[in-house]
This record gives structure tokens, sequence and C-alpha cells, in this order.
């Protein structure tokens, strides 16, 4: 098995872990503003996926995410299903060449371009996208612009995410079932935009094992999306 692989193996697993731990909180984030089913689905579907990525015989890093993907979206029901396991099989791609820092982000970005087009989604309806959209940008721009070393700029990320959950808490939801409370949904922290946050936290760990380092303290700095056009697109 190549090292990428290795790493996406260890990552399903550790987002599995972590999921599984988080499962009760994240069921009563989805209680308050949906049918409380969160927390089961994603521990369901991201056990089947650790499994079945270990499982396989000497994969390389694409056929590792797809076969997660793959797992997450046949076993994990409701809207969770094709917006986290679709996309990833979807962005799956990206990583043919193996994953560097350029490769990451271009399967980030494609992964969070799946996850708004699939759910129909924007910045602001109180989303997974909420969390996703600052991490992917800051990660982009830490890379491309800033030039800093992958677990630095993955270290930004996680920080932008946990900026963009804290954001969905005060908004009102306008996508998924959150969005049948109209303004009761104010007040509320997403439970997708916390579980994406959770998932992002596991890729920072399991990125900083594979480069023998510890978790990089990073300045949380605002979300970075690159102008007021791409806030409302
Ligand atoms: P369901 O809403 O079908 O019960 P889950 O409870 O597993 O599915 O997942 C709910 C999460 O999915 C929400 O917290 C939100 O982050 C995300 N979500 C729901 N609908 C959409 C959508 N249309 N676009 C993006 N994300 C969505
Ligand atoms: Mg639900």
């Amino acid at each position: 098995m190549s090292g990428d692989a290795d790493a996406v193996v260890a990552a399903v697993r550790a987002v599995a872990d972590r999921i599984e731990s988080e499962r009760s909180h994240l069921t009563d984030l989805d209680s308050a503003i949906g049918d409380a089913d969160h927390g089961g689905n994603m521990a369901r579907g991201w056990a089947e996926a650790a499994d079945a990525v270990a499982d396989l015989d000497d994969p390389d890093a694409q056929t590792a995410v797809k076969t997660a993907g793959k797992t997450v979206l046949s076993e994990v029901g409701g809207a969770a299903g094709p917006l986290y396991g679709g996309s990833l099989v979807f962005a799956s791609p990206e990583l043919e060449g193996g994953i560097t820092p350029e490769t990451a982000v271009a399967f980030a970005e494609t992964y969070l371009e799946k996850v708004k087009d699939r759910g129909d989604a924007n910045v602001g309806d109180q989303t997974m996208v909420d969390a996703l959209t600052p991490a992917v940008h800051t990660f982009k721009k830490s890379i491309e612009t800033d030039d800093l070393p992958p677990l630095e700029a993955l270290a930004k990320a996680v920080a932008a995410a946990e900026i963009g959950v804290q954001f969905t808490v005060p908004i009102r939801a306008s996508k998924g079932r959150a969005s049948y409370l109209g303004w009761r949904s104010v007040g509320h922290q997403d439970p997708g935009a916390t579980s994406t946050l959770y998932i992002m936290e596991e890729l920072l760990e399991t990125a900083a094992d594979q480069f023998d380092s510890e978790v990089p303290d990073v300045d949380a700095t605002s979300p970075t999306i690159p102008d007021a056009e791409a806030a409302e697109n």
C-alpha cells in the first residue's frame, strides 16, 4: 500500500472513532433543529467506511477515498449520505497522482463545490457549507498564496472551520430540515457543520502523525472568503 493510502486508511479510522465518541453530542444538536439522527447515521457510516478501506488490497489514495465515500453514501441515510459520501466519491479523482499540497487543494475545492451543488447551499444557510467554505478557502490561500507548510495550512483551515461552526449559531437555517423551523433555528449550532469540524480535526491529527510532528499552533485568523460575491454564491 502506498504511504498516501496508509494515511487515508488511518484518517478514516480516526474520523470513525471521533464521530463515535461525539455521537450523542451530534444527536443532541440534531434533536434541537432536526430529527436526532445525525450522530447515529454518521457513526454507523464512518465505522463501516473504516472497515471497508482497511479491507482493500493494496489501494492507492484515490481508491481508498472513493471506497470510503461509497460506503458513507450507502450507509448514511438522510441528507448527509450523499453530501458527505457522494462528494468524497466525486472529488476522489483529484488524488489520482497521490496526496500533495496541490492535489489536496484541488480535492478540497472539488469536494466543497459538490457539497454546495448537491445541497443547493451557500454560506449563510446554517449548514456544513458554513464550516467547509472558510476552511477550504483558507487552506487554498495558505498553500498557494502564503506558501505555508501543509500542516500549518491544514491547522489554519481547522481554525477557520471552528469559526464557521460558531457562525451557524446566530443565523437562520434556509436549507435542510432545520429550515422547516424558520426563525426558531436561530441560536442553534448546526450538526453537519460540527461533524465537518470533527472530521477536519482528525485529518489534521492524522497528517501530523504522518509528518511525525505536533499539531502546529496557529492563530485563528478570521475565515478567508475571497470576496463578498463568493460569500453570496
Ligand atoms: P437529515 O437532515 O436528513 O436528518 P442529517 O441529520 O444526517 O440528515 O444531517 C443534517 C446536516 O446536513 C445539517 O446539519 C446540515 O449541515 C446538512 N445539510 C442538510 N441539508 C443540506 C443542504 N441542502 N445542503 C448542505 N448541507 C445540508
Ligand atoms: Mg437529521
